[in-house]
């Protein structure tokens, strides 16, 4: 697991927009190769991955996560992804083999997605998470999330995300932005912006074509407009799982439950296939704990 995608924070306008930009190539890469992705799969867990990288910038501390939770009535189920601390990505898709006879109908995400709803996550630490839940409208998962913006937070924001597959199924290139419009920005700015994002080309064909995510935003979305780099940093697929973890979450299961696993278990983590072996013995010793 490594971090070699990168994450670039941006102002343009005197902070009148904020824009994040995601190449995360690699990071969709790692989750194809995890989870086996049949190629519609992939494009659906890498737009909801990148989509989770980009909304994850809003966070500030590095316990902080968000999670992108979406169920769909289509073929492909849902899926989750989750940011923590804004670089440490990691999801799974429901249905991560689908695979279509008409080959044009695996790279169709609107109707494989079908209707459904994003359940947006934030948890910062508080005593309780932050949900918000937002209705698919267009199953473009971009779309779907700059209509949640619009109405959850009133801040208009214009959400890019992309995946490109090669002929070998590798990721050709998989990434995004996102522009959001502070309440005190100028309408003519924004104008200007909104325009130039209309004719912006996929972030994927232009990053297939050597730009990194920074040079889109320079180039095409701000054009000629005054911009200041904030930060940028790197991202990557990381899961978190650990033995410790699963023995904790046995320890919140009741007696009867455990009573059926007295032989041993191998739980496997559902983000990174890790398989773990906890005995039978550990088993009873937790029933005499419990
Ligand atoms: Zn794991």
């Amino acid at each position: 697991m490594s971090m070699s995608d990168k994450v670039f924070r941006i102002s343009a306008g005197n902070d009148q927009f904020r824009i994040f930009a995601v190449d995360a190539t690699q990071t969709v890469q790692q989750a194809r190769d995890l989870h086996d992705l049949s190629p519609i799969s992939t494009i659906f867990l890498g737009r909801l991955l990148v989509a989770a990288a980009l909304v994850g910038q809003d966070l500030k501390n590095a316990r902080d996560s968000v999670t992108l939770n979406l169920t769909c009535t289509g073929d492909l189920q849902g899926g989750i992804a989750i940011c923590g601390g804004g670089k440490y990505l990691r999801g799974y898709a429901q249905n991560p083999h689908l695979f279509y006879e008409e080959i044009p109908d695996n790279f169709d995400l609107p109707k494989a997605i079908g209707g459904g709803t994003i359940t947006i996550i934030k948890d910062l630490g508080l005593r309780s998470p932050f949900i918000g839940i937002c209705e698919l409208v267009t199953g473009e998962i971009a779309k779907d999330l700059t209509h949640y913006y619009l109405q959850s937070e009133q801040l208009p924001t214009a959400i890019a995300l992309g995946v490109m597959i090669g002929n070998d199924a590798s990721i050709r290139a998989a990434g995004g932005f996102f522009v959001q419009q502070m309440p005190e920005a100028d309408k003519h700015l924004a104008d200007t912006i909104i325009d130039n994002i209309s004719r912006t080309p996929n972030p994927t064909d232009l990053m297939d074509m050597g730009l990194s995510p920074l040079q889109i935003i320079q180039r095409f979305v701000l054009r000629d407009l005054d911009c200041t780099l904030l930060e940028e940093s790197e991202i990557g697929y990381c899961c978190n799982c650990s033995r410790e973890r699963f023995l904790r979450a046995l320890l919140t299961l009741c007696q009867a439950e455990l009573e059926t696993m007295t032989d041993g278990i191998d739980p496997l983590c559902h983000y990174c296939n890790r398989s773990y072996h906890i005995s039978g013995d550990e088993i009873k010793e937790m029933l005499t704990l419990t």
